[in-house]
């Protein structure tokens, strides 16, 4: 087949989304198989420029043609093709002018919960247990619907299919399209006698403890997805998603700067000249003693390398950067303010 779909839709290699799909309509109505039946040129020149139509309103696979030149390559290109029968192209038709809405099976809800951290699951990363309410398959039936004694029996109205043909009236006239049947939801089987656990519905909720891996460096209104963990759909089709989300962390005593815990403390005028020793409070295990250098200036910070946080993305960790701020009296006693006014002179007490 012809490899450029712009030359196969007749349009310019700069052609507007609008121009496209009023040149792909035009051709279409013109190859649509309906209007030449039994015509297998029409039918490979329809799936021609339905494929074209599909790379070329698609800007990702636009952008690959339009740098290659070429569909070789392209990734997930070679499987669009060979799978690209008459049945994909109807339906791309269909869906590009909304005649009918033809959908795949549509997974179960999404689960989405909070969860709440502190300062040390979010320095090394933590397993979290929680329970959750979920739908699955009904113990009693197997998820079939059907009363296990009488099982189930073929599909009265798409005989045993799971698809049935429907006539609809669109700007060609009229068109057929296969949908699942609604009776037996495509499955081709209906219960003889609806399962009475779940009445049918195939479903029952189940608690369940998921255990959650929550990694290092995570941050509040993060959240993971977990896939097929969340409820199993009233159709058939995969289970929903899983979502644990970051509502708060409490960082205790530090705060956070990206990887970095940021911990100020208050020292005395004499500590900061004389230098002392601080606890900080436990970041992981135990709290730790650091030394506060003498001559320490107010608002100074001592960086202590890769004590911080564990990155989310990438290795290493980020500091702990303590901060001593002074705390200058508000108040002094007679002796306090006779010492100080005596070393208010003295020679390492003025700035130089
Ligand atoms: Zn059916
Ligand atoms: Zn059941």
């Amino acid at each position: 087949m012809n490899s450029n779909p712009y030359e196969i839709l007749g349009v310019s290699g700069n052609a507007d989304q609008d121009t496209i799909k009023s040149a792909y309509r035009k051709l279409a109505l013109k190859y649509h198989p309906d209007r030449n039946p039994g015509d297998h040129r029409a039918e490979e020149k329809f799936k021609e420029i339905t494929k074209a139509y599909e790379i070329l309103s698609d800007p990702r696979k636009r952008q690959a043609f339009d740098r290659t030149g070429s569909w070789d390559g392209m990734p997930n290109m070679s499987e669009f093709f060979t799978g690209f029968g008459m049945d994909d192209a109807l339906r791309a038709f269909q869906d590009i002018f909304g005649f009918s809405r033809s959908r795949g099976p549509s997974p179960g809800a999404d689960i989405s919960f909070d969860v709440d951290l502190d300062l040390k699951d979010v320095v090394n990363g933590t397993d979290r247990e929680i329970r959750i309410k979920r739908m699955e398959h009904c113990r009693i039936c197997d998820g079939t619907g059907a009363d296990p004694s009488e099982g189930l029996e073929t599909c009265s109205n798409c005989g045993g299919q799971g698809r049935v043909r429907t006539i609809r009236r669109t700007l060609l006239g009229a068109m057929q399209s296969v949908e699942i049947c609604p009776s037996c939801n495509g499955r081709g089987k209906v219960p003889k006698k609806v399962c009475p656990a779940c009445k049918g519905s195939r479903l029952e909720s189940r608690e369940r403890k998921v255990v959650v891996d929550l990694p290092a460096g995570i941050s509040t209104g993060h959240y993971i997805r977990l896939r097929g963990q969340g409820h199993f759909p009233e159709k058939d089709g995969p289970p929903g998603d899983l979502i644990p989300r970051i509502r708060k962390i409490d960082y205790g005593k530090f705060i956070r700067e990206g990887d970095d815990l940021v911990y100020r403390t208050l020292i005395s005028f004499p500590d900061a000249a004389l230098g002392t020793e601080i606890t900080i409070p436990a970041i992981e295990d135990e709290s730790r003693k650091i030394k506060i250098p003498a001559g320490v200036q107010p608002g100074e910070k001592l960086i202590l390398r890769k004590k911080g946080i564990r990155r989310l993305k990438g290795f290493g960790r980020g500091d702990l950067i303590v901060i001593a701020d002074v705390y200058v009296p508000e108040q002094l006693s007679r002796k306090e303010k006779k010492t100080l006014e005596e070393l208010s002179n003295s020679k390492h007490f003025i700035s130089s």
